[in-house]
């Protein structure tokens, strides 16, 4: 059989080789821990670091076709591995997403078409930056421009002494953004094929706690169809913008005056986009399968209303004590669909997994994924 390559050991590739693996292809993961989730359904494991020339040489030896399921993976060797194969997402396309000052100039030209925006914001480098911060980008809320992720690198400043603590705090490259009044948060995901053709998912609606994905319910109980329409075009139009090859989620803000706000990108499969294996005719991963063996893409139609449910290593703590859920309890729930990880260590704040509610009505997905917060032991999100 022929054979796919990915950068990166975390759920995302173990989903990734799941889906490979149905269609015939054969795995190859680059990662440097052992006992990864993906490690332990891939048939080859390269156990080197993401920039180790012989690890990447190994991976292109076996595998012709390589995309990542990481986006802080060195854009470098992805440049390496597109030297011996051929490589999607491309280097170019992740670098992007792995800035937010880079990510954000890319959509300020974008909105010239689309009409959709990134927030107001102002790179700072250098103190200089600093004082020429204008007034009106505070409260805002200062980012690192890179590796920040699950709300971390990332501090909330009401004032400019508060900018001042936390950017010599953080030090390095950082952006700083107006806060903004937040109705709720959506995400678009889009896949294209070298040929250009392109698909869109529907939209996603998502609940994050203590800065982590909690849950997403698609489509969107709450977009309206305006906005919908708008947010799939503005995703469709930055994916051809990018040239982009795969599966790419966009985050976008929608603001109490009903506008929308592009925040930033994912140049993979994305957590809210789980429910389309379970709710869709094609699943995300499927979709980066199909993008990266240069086959037609798959159709995105979604046949049942979903709610998703990350399930987080704090479940498995009762007090001190560790014990493993009641999975029977959330399996006897009508549409439960269970995605454990295979992570040997439950910690706090680790994803574990994640439960998919699929049903006739949104009403009914969300009244489930309400009884599995109630079996696990965590408070349902107010908006499900
Ligand atoms: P992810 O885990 O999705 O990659 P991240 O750490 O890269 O997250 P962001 O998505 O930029 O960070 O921000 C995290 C959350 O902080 C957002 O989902 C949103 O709730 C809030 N947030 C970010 N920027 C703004 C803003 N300009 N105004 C209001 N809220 C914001
Ligand atoms: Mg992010
Ligand atoms: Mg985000």
């Amino acid at each position: 059989a022929s054979r796919l390559g990915i950068l990166g050991g975390g759920q995302l590739g173990r989903m990734f080789a799941h889906a490979a693996q149905a269609m015939g292809y054969q795995v190859a993961v680059l990662e440097p821990e052992a006992a990864c989730p993906a490690a332990q359904v891939a048939e080859h494991h390269v156990q080197l670091a993401y920039d180790d020339e012989q690890g990447l040489a190994l991976l292109s030896r076996l595998a012709p076709r390589v995309t990542t399921e990481f986006e802080n993976v060195p854009a470098d060797s992805l440049k390496l591995l597109a030297t011996g194969g051929f490589v999607a997402p491309a280097a170019a396309c992740v670098s992007i997403a792995q800035d937010r000052l880079a990510e954000k100039h890319f959509f300020t030209r974008c909105g010239l078409h689309t009409g959709v925006y990134p927030a107001p914001h102002w790179g700072i480098a250098s103190e200089e930056d600093l004082n020429s911060v204008k007034d009106d980008l505070l409260p805002g809320i200062l980012k690192t421009t890179r590796m920040g992720y699950d709300g971390k690198g990332q501090v909330r400043v009401r004032n400019r002494e508060e900018l001042h603590t936390a950017y010599a705090l953080m030090q390095g490259h950082c952006v700083l953004e107006k806060m903004l009044p937040l109705a709720y948060e959506v995400s678009v995901l889009v896949a294209r094929g070298v040929d250009g053709e392109a698909v869109v998912y529907p939209i996603a609606e998502n609940v994050h706690r203590d800065g982590i994905l909690f849950t997403t319910l698609a489509p969107s109980p709450n977009v309206s169809p305006e906005v919908a329409r708008q947010a799939q075009k503005a995703a469709l139009d930055i994916i051809a913008e990018l040239g982009y090859v795969g599966v790419l989620c966009i985050e976008f803000f929608v603001l109490t005056d009903g506008s929308i706000v592009v925040n930033e990108m994912a140049p993979r499969p994305h957590n809210s986009g789980h429910y389309t294996m379970d709710a869709c005719d094609t699943s995300q991963f499927e979709q980066q399968v199909r993008a990266l063996a240069q086959l037609p893409l798959g159709s995105v139609r979604q046949h049942s209303a979903a709610a998703m449910l990350n399930i987080l290593g704090d479940v498995w703590f009762d007090g001190e004590r560790q014990r493993e859920p009641a999975w029977d309890k959330i399996l006897a729930i009508p549409g439960a669909h269970l995605h454990l990880y295979g992570k040997a260590e439950a910690r706090r704040a680790r994803k574990m997994g994640h439960v998919t509610f699929v049903a006739s009505s949104m009403e009914l997905a969300r009244a489930n994924l309400r009884s599995a917060c109630v079996i696990l032991g965590i408070a349902a999100p107010e908006s499900a």
